[in-house]
């Protein structure tokens, strides 16, 4: 028999209404409160799947003041399942102030696997090696932009973005990085579903003047040469008497990097 807990966890489809476990309507089926964000649109799933469980309003703007009535419901015995209008709460999405104040109290939780909108992109994008970083909605003015994609610049990351804002949040990377190789993920596991890779200005090119749709995009690394590399080359080249400048000089062009990174790692390694 399975074990029981308090509250579920649970993903919902990103798209396809097909995309839920069996577990999951299992979960939604037996519990007592379905905590959702919006409940028009879980109760479109909900009827989908004949799930009669009642559903509890729960999103950002309510968090805190839903805490007391979720504790009294576990306190009374209840059930509870948290979703999100799609995919898995917590990711972009609200849960954890909840999931907070309920640990504190000791109360069983459990999270069900399933659709996610990053995991199902970076298991259809090739990368070289395991790593990637996820950092959820990029930042929506420029220079946060621009802080974020250097500051990660050797490294796959991966953002969500709005569709009215993509093709601007491109061109700032763009004159950020460079015209560097992207992966874009639009509509995944719905009817207008793809994947594009390439450079900015492809990317650009394909989509024209909009984009339409959910989107996920992954910035390949810009560096041809990991860090502790780089920096055995910069004792080297200091060992013989170069200056960190001519040093950034030197290594970015026979790497084809970022003068400003090989510059900082000089600087940092004096
Ligand atoms: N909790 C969700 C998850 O598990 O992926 C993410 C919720 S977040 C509020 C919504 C953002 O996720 C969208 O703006 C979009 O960037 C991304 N997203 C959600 N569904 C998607 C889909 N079908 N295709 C591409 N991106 C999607």
């Amino acid at each position: 028999m399975a074990r029981e807990f308090q509250l579920y966890i649970v993903p919902t489809p990103i798209g396809n209404l097909k995309d839920i476990t069996l577990r999951a309507v299992e979960v939604l089926k037996s519990v007592d409160i379905i905590a959702c964000e919006d409940t028009r649109t879980t109760q479109k799933l909900l009827n989908h799947y004949d799930i009669t469980t009642k559903c509890c309003s729960y999103h950002k703007y309510n968090e805190k003041e839903r805490i007391n009535l979720f504790k009294s419901y576990i306190n009374e015995g209840k059930t509870i399942a948290l979703v999100s209008d799609a995919g898995t709460p917590l990711i972009c999405d609200p849960g954890a102030v909840l999931l907070e104040e309920l640990l504190k109290d000791g109360v069983a939780i459990t999270a069900l696997p399933g659709a996610c909108a990053v995991t199902t992109f970076v298991s259809q994008v090739p990368r070289e090696g395991e790593e990637f970083t996820f950092i959820g909605f990029i930042p929506r003015t420029a220079e946060g932009i621009k802080k974020v994609v250097t500051d990660n610049m050797n490294k796959h990351l991966i953002f969500y973005e709005a569709p009215e804002r993509i093709l601007k949040t491109l061109e700032t990377i763009k004159t950020t990085r460079g015209d560097i190789k992207i992966a874009l993920g639009r509509e995944l596991s719905k009817l207008f579903e793809e994947i594009k890779i390439g450079t900015i200005s492809k990317i650009q090119e394909y989509f024209k003047d909009e984009i339409r749709g959910e989107i996920v995009c992954m910035l390949y690394p810009s560096s041809n040469i990991n860090d502790d590399e780089l920096i055995n080359r910069i004792k080297i080249l200091k060992s013989k008497g170069f200056k960190a400048k001519e040093i950034s000089v030197i290594l970015s062009s026979l790497f084809d990097e970022n003068k400003n990174r090989v510059y900082d790692l000089a600087v940092k390694s004096e």
